[in-house]
């Protein structure tokens, strides 16, 4: 009997070491990795150097408290992230994961207006959307399973339409019109609230399943929050760090954020590190008058893990793209026959496909039926790690599965995923 607080089913194999795309039980089952766990690990698993420089730095020094001691380590990290994340005059302050990393946001946001004088408190997220499990982040998540059992902690956060093409919520103005329509129903929501900040992901991950936005979303948004002194807090926890193709989601749209959050991919899995990284506004606005902290925040082996790996991923991110477009297009030939495949989409190295019960009317099957679960079991059976998603538009109903493979993932692996997915799919009934 395991005392481990499992999160899981009883049965599962047991980790034994992984290399590059693979993983390895103890009874030598091999695993092709096609999601880095839940889309964690960008440079691909046993990198030396990214663990040499984290060994290196904990020899030096592993732990010295952030209100003590300034660190040549977290400066060059900081540096090195202020010329990669789309915020102005960046300031970064990190932490131990990605729902620390929204929390921190969400507070550095209302901390901005009280210091400018304004009582804005509302922090304006999408239905369906994911940020995190902490309160404030879970209360900024627009999914509603996760939110029922502790709803009378929450209800501060109010919800706006998610840009899921598939299921758009504005089909009166689908497709040329629904931009404009989301940009709209935004402007109504700030003029109605004291809003301190909007919080979305740049391409939507674990609640829609790489969900893009047509194409006029983000620059419209980034005006609308601009016109009401909204905030803008880009939630890059999944689509950071070159896991779409671009350095971080928003490049596509070329937006600014006032803060980024990161986590997953920033670290690749070799150290809990998420990142609140704030414009030199925010920054200057709160900075010596911000009270929050954690013990584990700022800390020096998840600098110098982080400053390695964005050194392994500097030769890997130009070709997310291809390599992305070649996942895609493999997945949709392959599903193409598959009548329960409703939508294969994303963009990079960020997959996304949804299962439903009829393709004709895109009906989702009832949640009780777990297609979602019992796809991502037949995979690991057939050697194949994928990550499901539960939920569609209104957070409740829906089955996705979700593919991030390290971006190191060679094209022959990829094209043994594409296999072994539609496996998975056919073999699950
Ligand atoms: N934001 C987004 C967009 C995420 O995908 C996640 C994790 N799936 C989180 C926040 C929370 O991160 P963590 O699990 O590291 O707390």
């Amino acid at each position: 009997m395991s005392r481990v607080f499992a999160r899981g089913p009883a049965s599962l194999p047991r980790v034994a070491t992984a290399l590059g795309s693979r993983v390895w039980d103890t009874d030598g089952q091999s695993y092709l990795d096609a999601s880095g766990g839940a889309i964690v690990v960008g440079v691909g698993h046993g990198n030396e150097t990214v663990i040499e420089a984290a060994a290196r730095q904990a020899r030096a020094v592993s732990y010295a408290h952030a209100t003590m001691f300034a660190a040549d380590v977290l400066d060059d990290y900081a540096e090195a992230l202020a010329g990669l994340v789309p915020v102005d005059d960046a300031h970064v302050y990190p932490v131990s994961g990605g729902s620390e990393a929204v929390e921190t946001a969400l507070k550095m946001a209302r901390a901005y207006h009280l210091a400018r004088g304004e009582d804005r408190h509302v922090i304006v997220s999408r239905r369906g959307s994911y940020h995190g499990n902490t309160r404030g982040a879970l209360d900024a998540s627009g999914r509603d399973g996760l939110r029922a059992p502790y709803a009378p902690w929450l209800g501060a956060a109010v919800h706006a339409p998610s840009p899921y093409e598939y299921r758009c919520p504005f089909p009166e103005a689908h497709p040329d019109g629904c931009a404009a329509a989301h940009v709209a129903a935004l402007d109504k929501l700030f003029a109605e609230w004291p809003v301190a900040a909007f919080i979305a992901e740049p391409v939507a991950g674990a609640g829609l399943g790489a969900c893009v936005p047509p194409s006029g979303y983000w620059p419209g948004v980034a005006e609308a929050c601009r016109r009401h002194g909204v905030l803008l807090i880009a939630d890059e926890v999944m689509t950071g760090f070159g896991r779409t193709g671009t350095w971080f989601g928003l490049d596509h749209w070329g937006v600014r954020a006032d803060i980024v959050t990161a986590g997953k991919g920033a670290a690749s899995g070799y150290w809990p590190l998420g990142l609140a990284i704030a414009s030199g506004e925010v920054h200057a606005t709160i900075a010596g008058a911000f009270t929050h902290g954690f013990t584990y925040s700022h800390h020096l082996v998840g600098a110098a893990t982080g400053l390695a790996v964005l050194d392994a991923l500097r030769p890997l991110v130009p070709g997310v793209a291809d390599k992305g477009r070649f996942l895609l297009d493999g997945l949709r030939a392959v599903l193409a026959a598959d009548e329960r495949v409703g939508d294969v989409r994303g963009l990079g190295l960020l997959t996304g496909i949804e299962l439903v019960a009829d393709r004709a009317t895109r009906r989702p099957y009832p949640r009780a039926h777990r297609l979602a679960e019992r796809v991502t079991a037949t995979a690991r059976d057939l050697g194949l790690l994928i990550y499901h998603g539960t939920g569609c538009a209104d957070g409740t109903d829906g089955d996705l599965v979700l593919l991030g493979p390290p971006l190191s993932t060679s094209e022959d692996e990829l094209a043994e995923i594409i296999a072994l997915c539609a496996r998975a799919i056919a073999a699950t009934r």
